[in-house]
């Protein structure tokens, strides 16, 4: 049998993939992490076996755990699905899992998914490429902060490197170190004025959106998990408007 790494889709159930929903509707086990739309667990037969590895902050469940874990249940011969966030390999560690059932000799299939890093400033009315505003986009993690703060890892982005590029950063893992990122930007000569969106929870009923510049990025309220948007495109909201509203004008 097969290990299938499924893309789960950035949160909304109706961005699943159809090859995604037929795996999962024939899953013996299902193994998820924690960003993933619950709903979708009710794809799964009732019998299926569903094993939770999320990241709990502060109780991590290391991914060599997890790579073992998919290695042996792969190895039952039984259907697994290896349900994760978004797209497996857009910072999934979905690279690494497939590499560890590559090692053991266990068949895998990537399936695809819905990347929030594209999908979220899409719920929130952003096209991260648009002709005559932003003819790039780069997706970083900023997990790992800058390399000059404390807490930064070396290693992280090349910051500088990216506020020359222009275009559109969508930042995925930001929020902890948005304060470094922002300043780390603007050193580099990334213009104050530049608008900045943080999407928290895109595509889900709990979606919420603050716009603001690469100055009051620092100031952003929002917790994890939120992508921030940094470019020009951040200040466009293409979003198809209903009527207005009783009153207005
Ligand atoms: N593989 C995933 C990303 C995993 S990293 C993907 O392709 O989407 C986890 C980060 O993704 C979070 O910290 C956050 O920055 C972002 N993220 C995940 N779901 C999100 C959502 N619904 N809205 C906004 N950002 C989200």
């Amino acid at each position: 049998m097969t290990v299938y790494l499924v893309g789960a889709g950035p949160g909304d159930p109706g961005l699943l993939t159809v090859r995604g929903a037929g795996l999962l509707g024939s899953a013996d086990v299902v193994v998820h992490d924690r960003l993933i739309g619950r709903e979708l667990l009710d794809l799964a037969p009732a019998s299926a076996s569903v094993i939770d590895v999320g990241k709990v902050p502060g109780q991590p469940i290391r991914q060599h755990d997890i790579n073992r874990l998919l290695v042996e249940q792969g190895r039952t011969g039984r259907l697994v699905v290896r349900l994760k966030g978004g797209d497996p390999f857009v910072f999934g560690r979905g690279g690494e899992e497939a590499e560890a059932l590559a090692a053991a000799g266990v068949r895998f299939e990537v399936v695809p998914g819905v990347t929030s890093a594209f999908a979220a400033p899409a719920a929130a009315g952003i096209p991260v490429t648009h002709r005559g505003v932003s003819a790039s986009v780069t997706v970083v993690t900023g997990h790992a902060g800058t390399p000059q703060e404390p807490g930064g890892v070396p290693g992280a982005a090349d910051w500088a490197a990216l506020a020359v590029t222009g275009g559109t950063l969508v930042v995925l893992m930001g929020m902890a170190h948005r304060g470094a990122i922002a300043e780390a930007l603007l050193a580099a000569g990334r213009s104050a004025g530049t608008p900045v969106a943080v999407v928290h929870w895109g595509t889900t009923d709990r979606q919420r959106v603050v716009r603001t510049s690469l100055a009051g990025l620092a100031a952003v309220d929002l917790p994890a998990p939120a992508t921030i948007v940094i470019g020009p495109v951040a200040a466009l909201d293409v979003h198809v408007r209903g009527t207005a509203p009783t009153g207005a004008p």
